[in-house]
């Protein structure tokens, strides 16, 4: 145990670990302690559980022992990744003295936390890794967002009573590693990511946007057009403040800031991304399987990340799109040039993080290097665009970023042949004059062996070099008696002595000398680039920008081109009409199994709420979901898996699966259905596109039919946006006859040999019967199950829910009675029936019917209620 009642008591180590561990009390100090970094205490409790490494201990004399745990400093970034996974903020303290008499000194250098770790080996490649803030002033909300190993530096502000959803929005976009919040406020968002307090006088909006000014060197925050944005720049401030206190050398990343209008955007929630599998599949868990895994072509980092982005932003900005299109086009139509751009993208690397590695000052000559080939690489970019012909392939061209001086400063510093890259002569004179020297001592050292041996006249005299000794002359045994006077014996080997000479080691002086003279310099003429790079970090980020988007477009053209996708028309009406429309995802998983295509009509004078009925398994979630994705596609730019497609702009989508058995947490499916399905009735607007599958599955079937069929209702009178619906609740295709924008359509199966077979074609009218029980018999059901069923079904009467007439008449969009239906009495007639009558009676021509066809007209009329 520990006894460190005073200070005084404290042997001088544990003194100077506890001083610097009390500057970061809520951060896991490591501590270098020779080839080891050590968490002592409680930290090393954490360590040891979260990095997993052996607990041991240490003594500190009187002191007693401590827990300990330690992380051999060749491996740290392997350990450093597993504690920033778990959440953690590490402070690392480095000797920053030379080691020898008495207590080497330290110092904290770096301090790690999960949304500001810029090291390129800790971060997933693809992927952005956000630090966020939140600020909240009365009727507003802002969020400000920063990857401090790409620069880019965004906000936002939402206001209106939804802003707190819209936030988890936002949220659920960006996955932010940490966030930063104010110490005083609870503010409700979504679990994932770290949440850091932050004392909350940080967020007041005056300071943070003086903060802001003094950070750009402007004197008003107009050119990024958040000026009027105070929630937004609250947040903004909180992320430079927190910048300075953890790693400030990444402030200069920031040479610019974005503010993003949610409103441009699709909105889409944490659920929908999730259903969709836009980036993440739900069976894999990763890429693999989703949306973006379908897309992903490109070959640079920063590409892939935007892509990613791209995925993860679709928008409702018609001008952005069709530029994008048109982009995309082109690239499309011009397979050689794509595949010659592809071979230059190769070259340009991970210019974002390499700028935000030289910006932080650990740049090496050969990343300056890799800079140099990364504009080299821009320019025949560009050069290839201008020359392509293609109009608006040149427009992109013209938004090229060039970097002209920054291309010569590194053409006159740099060289490169077989030995890698190094400082150019001329750049340096100074250098160059060191190495001149060193290179004549070598001269000197590689003629001295002959001359000595002509002096001496041993012919197997040899110059020689080794670690502890340096440079030495050796002369094997049986010439030692010709040795000369001026020779000093140093060491004696099997074969002979080793000795040195004044000459000899005057020269190694000077190289040693030298080694250390050229060191320096090196180290300041990088340190010199680094300046002259820094200051042109807006340039550079913008430049990678301009290669990333090039890179992302080049993808949804490779993937275009290789599926056969179509160019979507886009409008701004509210018609959703597909012809040959197919599910980007399952078409490659399918694997050369034919998908069979499908259409779709949503909007204009189609019906707005599709209903999706037929057997499980029968393609029903994939025909929802290919809808979705279209749509989706179409809004980021892309082109599109149909035949012809012509979208209206959504500003929403949704995308809800009702509670499956399989889903993890089962107690409370069913309220997070019900949960989700509040959120669109109250977000949706007659302009979203909303997708439910099998929503009211999670309770009994009284109460889940009844639920699905209000949720219907409100969606079609109130909310009025285009909507898929499936479900297997076939008393649900009722509604067609009452509500006028409803029409129900089925996956089509049929029955041979008593199997059903899966037709995947989605067909007008309900459909006629559930096909369980063969759905059952395939998945396995033991025959004796299965047949007993099929015996119970049969001798069932035929029950009668919302059509009560289906067993004399069929109904006008092929609705038949179905024995596999579920009794449902009692649903009310609905108003709008009661017009439709009220309506029809009033348009009756009575001074001219006949008996006869009034009896007709009251049948057909009771037939519809
Ligand atoms: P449901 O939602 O009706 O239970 P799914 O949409 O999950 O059915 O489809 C089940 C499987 O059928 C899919 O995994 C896919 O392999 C196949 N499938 C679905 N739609 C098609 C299609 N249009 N063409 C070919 N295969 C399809």
């Amino acid at each position: 145990a520990t006894k460190e009642s005073s200070s005084d008591d404290l042997v001088p180590s544990r003194r100077q670990y506890l001083r610097l561990k009390a500057h970061y009390p809520h951060a896991i100090l490591l501590y270098r302690l020779g080839d080891f970094y050590e968490a002592f205490d409680e930290d090393a409790r954490i360590v040891a559980r979260d990095a997993r490494i052996t607990l041991t201990s240490r003594s500190f004399g009187r002191n007693g022992r401590v827990p300990m745990a330690g992380i051999p400093h060749h491996a740290l970034n392997h350990y450093l990744a597993r504690l920033l996974a778990a959440g953690h903020t590490i402070a690392i303290a480095e000797q920053v003295s030379e080691p020898g008499k008495g207590l080497v000194e330290r110092a904290v250098t770096r301090v790690l936390t999960p949304g500001t770790v810029a090291e390129a080996a800790l971060l997933p490649t693809t992927e952005n890794r956000y630090l966020a803030a939140v600020a909240r002033l009365p009727e507003r909300t802002g969020l400000a967002w920063v990857d401090v190993s790409t620069g880019e530096f965004a906000v936002l502000e939402l206001s209106g009573a939804e802003r707190d959803l819209l936030l988890a929005e936002e949220y659920a976009r960006l996955a932010p590693a940490e966030t930063l919040v104010p110490d005083t406020d609870e503010i409700p968002l979504p679990p994932g990511g770290c949440l850091t307090r932050l004392e909350h006088w940080h967020f007041e909006p005056e300071r943070a946007a003086q903060r802001l000014r003094a950070l750009f060197a402007t004197r008003s925050l107009a050119p990024f057009g958040c000026q009027h944005l105070p929630a937004a720049l609250a947040a903004a401030g909180a992320i430079v403040v927190y910048l300075e206190r953890t790693n400030p050398a990444l402030l200069s990343l920031l040479t610019s800031l974005r503010t993003e209008v949610p409103a441009r955007r699709v909105g889409l929630d944490a659920a929908t991304r999730r259903n969709l599998e836009l980036t993440r599949s739900l069976g894999t868990g990763g890429t693999r399987g989703s949306l973006l895994g379908v897309l992903d072509r490109t070959v640079t980092p920063m590409g892939a990340r935007t892509l990613r982005r791209l995925v993860s932003e679709p928008l409702r900005d018609l001008d952005e799109l069709r530029r994008r299109q048109h982009i995309v086009g082109a690239l499309r139509a011009t397979p050689e040039l794509r595949s010659r751009l592809g071979s230059i993208l190769l070259a340009a690397g991970d210019l974002e993080r390499l700028t935000s590695k030289i910006v932080q000052g650990s740049a090496t000559i050969r990343d300056f290097a890799t800079l140099r080939q990364a504009l080299a690489t821009a320019e025949a970019l560009r050069g290839a665009l201008q020359a392509s012909g293609e109009p608006a392939l040149q427009r992109f061209a013209d938004d090229f970023i060039s970097c002209p001086e920054l291309a010569a400063l590194l053409e006159r510093a740099l060289i490169e042949d077989s030995d890698g890259p190094r400082l150019r002569p001329g750049f340096c004179p100074e250098l160059d004059a060191v190495l001149a020297a060193v290179e004549e001592t070598r001269r000197f050292l590689a003629t001295l062996e002959q001359r000595e041996r002509e002096r001496t006249g041993i012919r197997s005299l040899k110059v020689g070099y080794n670690k502890v000794f340096g440079y030495y002359i050796e002369v094997t045994r049986p010439h030692l008696s010709r040795v000369p006077p001026d020779y000093v014996r140093k060491q004696t080997v099997a074969t002979g002595e080793r000795f040195i000479t004044p000459e000899l080691k005057d020269a190694e002086a000077r190289l040693l000398a030298a080694e250390a003279e050229i060191a320096e310099l090196e180290r300041a003429a990088l340190a010199r680039l680094t300046r002259e790079v820094t200051t042109r970090t807006n340039e550079l980020l913008r430049l990678a920008g301009w290669i990333a988007w090039l890179d992302a477009f080049r993808s949804l053209a490779e993937v275009a081109a290789q599926y056969d996708w179509s160019c979507p028309e886009l409008d701004e009406s509210d018609t959703i009409l597909i012809e040959g429309g197919r599910h980007p995802v399952v078409e490659v998983l399918l694997d050369g199994q034919p998908f069979v295509p499908n259409d779709c009509q949503l909007g204009g004078d189609g019906p707005r709420l599709l209903l999706v009925t037929g057997p499980n398994m029968g393609g029903k979630s994939t025909y929802l979901r290919q809808v979705a994705l279209i749509v989706l596609l179409a809004q980021i730019g892309s082109f599109v898996p149909a035949a012809r497609a012509r979208i209206g702009l959504v500003d929403r989508i949704f995308c809800r699966v009702g509670a499956h058995d399989d889903l993890p947490g089962g107690q409370s499916t069913f309220m997070v259905e019900m949960v989700e399905t509040a959120t669109i009735l109250r977000q949706a607007t007659q302009r979203s596109l909303v997708i439910l599958d099998e929503v009211g599955r999670g309770t009994a079937t009284q109460d889940g039919l009844a639920i699905a069929w209000a949720v219907l209702e409100d969606l079609h009178d109130r909310v009025g946006a285009r909507t898929l619906f499936a479900t297997h609740f076939l008393e649900l295709t009722a509604l067609e006859a009452e509500l006028p924008g409803v029409a129900n359509v089925h996956v089509a199966a049929m029955e041979q040999d008593g199997r059903v077979v899966f037709l995947y074609r989605v067909r007008p009218g309900a459909a006629d019967r559930a096909y369980g029980i063969h759905v059952a018999r395939l998945a396995g059901l033991p025959p004796w199950v299965a047949d007993r069923a099929e015996r119970l079904l049969i001798g069932r009467p035929a029950p009668t829910p919302a059509a009560p007439h289906s067993e004399t008449a069929e109904h006008p969009h092929g609705l038949t009675a179905s024995p596999h239906q579920l009794a449902l009495p009692g649903f009310p007639t609905r108003r709008h029936a009661a017009e439709e009558l009220a309506r029809a009676l009033l348009e009756l021509d009575l001074a001219n019917l006949t008996p006869r066809q009034a009896l007709d007209w009251l049948f057909e009329q009771r037939a519809k209620l």
